[in-house]
């Protein structure tokens, strides 16, 4: 009898796939690695709250590690590192290996914008003893949860002059916040009443900037005077120059750990800069590949990838183009024999909303990272959907590689549904898939990702590159 169960036991452990949390199977040297990894994200996240700051901090870093920039027709080989901004809004780098354009690239593509809540262009008003900016929210965000969150103005502003300046409001120690104050719950009887998604006005998302009035009672207007006065001083900027700005109300806090155990890691823009840092240092602490690493970090993406910087531009081809021009390949046969690694977030398994996941096909925390095969809604529609030669193709990087890995979909069926780069990549004839880290809160001001998972992410960008 004991010897029958016992061999069905050795039977089950052949057959079956068996689903570990992660911490069962690091060693105390990948435990460090994973700590040390996960404190130079939390660094490079508080650099990089809009897609322009996250590609100033890329550029920096690359440039530590030996990157210069690409020039069209420079002459380059093996071991080179170049790196290509779009108007300083999506980023572009290149290791060159030592086999032939021809012969593909490996590519790691992720993005860098976020959502988070866009000024308008004429944002500055005053009402109720009160200067107010209003705003225009960028990407799916949740209204409701940006409501009484500290928030902090980045971006960028073009003068009359055409000289431009930076918009860093509440970025530097002992700056002011800024505030959408929500409703109190004894006047919120009406509201309450409404579908969560109706709750919240767009139109009355509007930030509190100042309420201290212009010290001269003789003008009108004295609250909005007084804040472009303020405005001027800082910035040099009139309220045309409001025209000519791109400036964006993000969170304010900095990325922190979470939970007794500081296993998981906390900050605004996770999505999807969690796996850009990962495609970035994956490309940097990649040993000199055989195929030409690419890593593209884009922007757009929260909006549908479309526009100059977005995954649909062809800035992205433009630049393959111009490595073939210097090392002497066709843009169509490297694009035929490459990989892309479309790294995007996930939806991790939250057990307080267990009834929108399938809980056999859900990411789960502390399970590497997660590759999805299709993304989509309904019958995967807008998907580019992986083919099995290719979940078998990174299934074999990613065993060899010693790296934790899980396949996922987003949620139920008819949930919801969502997508990424993915399509786009596929769609120019590259064999592509998703993966990417899990998050739970995905869009809300504060997400949360397991640091196990960051960690394996990026081995598995630095293992894509080198295979
Ligand atoms: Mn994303
Ligand atoms: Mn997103």
């Amino acid at each position: 009898m004991t010897e029958e169960k016992s061999a069905a036991k050795l039977r089950q452990k052949e057959l079956f796939l068996k689903k570990e949390n992660g911490y069962d199977k690091m060693d105390e040297a990948s435990l460090a690695g994973m700590n040390e990894y996960c404190e130079s994200y939390k660094h490079f996240l508080d650099n990089a709250k809009t897609e322009r700051e996250a590609v100033k901090a890329a550029i920096s870093l690359a440039r530590k590690e030996g990157f210069v920039p690409f020039k069209r027709g420079m002459s380059l080989k093996p071991g080179d590192r170049v790196y290509l901004s779009n108007r300083g809004k999506s980023l572009m780098l290149a290791t060159i290996g030592t086999r032939p354009l021809d012969e593909g690239v490996q590519i790691c593509a992720a993005h860098i914008d976020s959502p988070r809540l866009d000024l308008k262009p004429y944002p500055l008003f005053e009402d109720g003893g009160f200067s107010l900016l209003k705003t225009h929210y960028y990407g799916g965000i949740r209204k409701y949860q940006w409501l009484s969150v500290p928030l902090e103005l980045r971006g960028t502003i073009i003068r009359r002059d055409g000289s431009s300046v930076e918009v860093t409001l509440g970025g530097e120690p002992g700056d002011p916040f800024l505030v959408i104050p929500d409703l109190l719950p004894h006047l919120a009887n009406a509201q309450s009443e409404k579908p969560l998604g109706k709750a919240v006005d767009p139109e009355a998302m509007n930030i509190f900037l100042g309420s201290r009035p212009y010290p001269d009672t003789e003008v009108s207007e004295r609250l909005k005077l007084a804040a472009l006065n303020l405005l001027n001083q800082k910035y040099g900027i009139t309220e045309e120059d409001f025209l000519s700005a791109e400036l964006c109300a993000v969170p304010a806090y900095s990325a922190c750990d979470v939970g007794l155990d500081r296993s998981m890691l906390g900050a605004y823009g996770q999505d999807d800069r969690v796996c850009g840092y990962a495609a970035l240092k994956g490309l940097f602490d990649a040993k000199a590949p055989g195929k030409t690493a690419v890593c593209i970090l884009a922007d757009k993406e929260e909006i549908g990838s479309m526009g100059v910087s977005g995954m649909q531009s062809q800035a992205f081809d433009t630049f393959i183009d111009d490595l073939c021009g210097c090392l002497d390949a066709h843009i169509r046969t490297c694009y035929e024999h490459s990989f892309c690694l479309s790294a995007d977030v996930s939806a991790c398994y939250d057990p307080n909303f267990a009834d929108v996941y399938d809980k056999r096909n859900s990411s789960f925390i502390n399970q590497g990272i997660s590759l999805c095969k299709y993304t989509g809604s309904r019958g995967k529609s807008g998907s580019s959907d992986a083919s099995a030669e290719v979940m078998g193709y990174i299934r074999g990087i990613l065993n060899d590689a010693g790296i934790l890995w899980n396949v996922s979909e987003l949620g139920k069926i008819e949930a919801g549904g969502g997508g990424t780069v993915a399509l786009f990549m596929a769609n120019r004839n590259i064999d592509t898939v998703d993966a990417g880290v899990p998050v739970l809160g995905m869009h809300a001001p504060f997400e949360v990702t397991g640091k196990l998972d960051c960690y394996m992410t990026y081995l598995a960008m630095k293992a894509v590159y080198e295979a």
